[in-house]
């Protein structure tokens, strides 16, 4: 018997199945070696933690096969492709570097599962920068809470309860007093945003394909401008100019969005107008932007792409020398341009992220309880990080790697084993 057959308690563990990283779970391993959350989760935890301890095979075209086999067919195929993409890339920082040397040495494409969403960020960042703050600033902070079309907790569940309703702030503030906004989105979850003495959040609906428009007017706003019109999108001015008025007047306002509920075309010109509404703030008082996200290592694997290659995600080593385009390297672009002959996919967090349908021959790094209904030529089971062994991840606010541990033992390769070994039979 190995120790992980041994049932354990442990404590401050830290999360890995959002972009909050949450460091206080407290989790029982049993004689079997599943997990369970006993204090501190949220029903995403549970699921993540409690999904039990698979030692699946690696197959090739749906039929079992040893790991060496399948590292062997990985490597054939991407020694013979001409435009091999690397994509979902739901991993850690390690696993992460393992997929930009065989990147480099394939001539890849790199690109995760969650681009579309923070692409929308990172064309402002690459445009005209942004102030934003941290979870731990927000914590400590925050007077006035503004969030922009989406509930939060569907991504991220307990944020309330961890950076707006915390008890304890270091500089002295009565979190309980704290101001929260909901602007635009219709049918969000606002319960959370209600203080802990019951105050509700106010709360300004329209249709997320109005946001921007709505923001647009906000910014018109607290930038001093006359408006002539009395509504935009069903909410009167009035309403947008007290709020505008209240992000003035508040000591650190706090103005929040998340990329995915932002899908409508050129969204990222909305994030900017979010993020330049903040500067403007800042001129006479204290304001921040916080973009809501992290989901599936999309930070950790955009950390590593940027200090390695120095181009966020969506770059392309096809010429050797890395070039980034946010546009031409798309994961859905390059399926349906046909440009991508070789689809090589990594989610080691969620067995649900599975990849794209495409003809073109897939090679699946994934989660060992993964199911297809297009099997891959080849699928290689893997070990998810801070489950079956330890590793370094990046939280949302992108500032903060938080170690996240090995809680049980089995049989699973890590990404950066498979990746290392199938570099070493890659003849490309
Ligand atoms: S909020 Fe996110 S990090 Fe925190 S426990 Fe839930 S899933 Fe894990």
């Amino acid at each position: 018997m190995n120790n992980s057959t041994l049932p354990q308690a442990f404590q401050s563990i830290t999360c890995p199945a959002c972009g909050l990283l949450c460091d206080d779970i407290h989790l029982a391993r049993d004689t079997t070696d599943n997990l369970a959350v006993t204090q501190n989760g949220c029903q995403k935890s549970i699921t993540f933690f409690g999904r039990p301890a698979l030692s699946s095979s690696a197959k090739i075209n749906g039929k079992p096969a040893s790991l060496d086999e399948a590292i062997t067919r990985a490597a054939q195929l991407l020694s013979a492709s001409k435009q091999p993409l690397f994509a979902g890339l739901g991993t850690d920082v390690n696993g992460m570097r393992s997929v930009m040397r065989l990147a480099d040495k394939s001539g890849a494409v790199l690109d995760h599962m969650n681009s579309n969403g923070f692409m929308r960020n990172i064309q402002v960042i690459q445009n005209s920068g942004w102030q934003v703050t941290t979870l731990t600033e927000v914590r400590n902070r925050v007077d006035l809470l503004v969030i922009i079309g989406s509930d939060v907790v569907s991504i991220l569940p307990r944020f309330f309860e961890r950076v707006v309703w915390n008890k304890e702030s270091m500089f002295g503030q009565d979190t309980g007093k704290r101001e929260v906004v909901y602007l635009g989105g219709r049918d969000l979850d606002t319960n959370p945003g209600i203080s802990p003495d019951g105050r509700k959040p106010q709360v300004l609906p329209c249709d997320s394909a109005h946001l921007p428009e709505v923001v647009a007017t906000l910014r018109a706003l607290v930038s001093g401008k006359k408006l002539y019109a009395t509504e935009v999108a069903g909410i009167t001015i009035s309403d947008l100019q007290n709020l505008a008025e209240r992000l003035a007047k508040a000591q650190y306002s706090v103005v929040a969005w998340a990329p995915p509920a932002l899908n409508f075309a050129h969204a990222e010109l909305t994030v900017q107008n979010i993020t330049e509404l903040v500067k403007t703030l800042n001129k006479t008082t204290r304001s921040s932007g916080l973009p809501l996200g992290g989901s599936d290592g999309d930070m950790s694997a955009n950390q590593v792409c940027t200090w390695i290659s120095g181009y966020p995600l969506r770059t392309s080593y096809a010429r050797t020398y890395p070039e980034h385009d946010p546009y031409h390297f798309s994961t859905e672009r390059l399926l349906n341009s046909g440009e991508a002959d070789t689809l090589l996919w990594v989610s080691s967090f969620n067995p649900e992220r599975t990849p794209p349908a495409t003809k073109i021959p897939t090679i699946v790094l994934g989660h060992s309880a993964m199911t297809f209904e297009q099997v891959p030529e080849v699928f290689i089971p893997i070990a998810t990080p801070g489950v079956d062994y330890s590793g370094i991840m990046f939280r949302m606010d992108n500032v903060v790697s938080l170690p996240v541990e090995q809680l049980r033992t089995n049989d699973l390769p890590t990404l950066s084993a498979v990746m290392s070994a199938i570099e070493e039979a890659c003849t490309c």
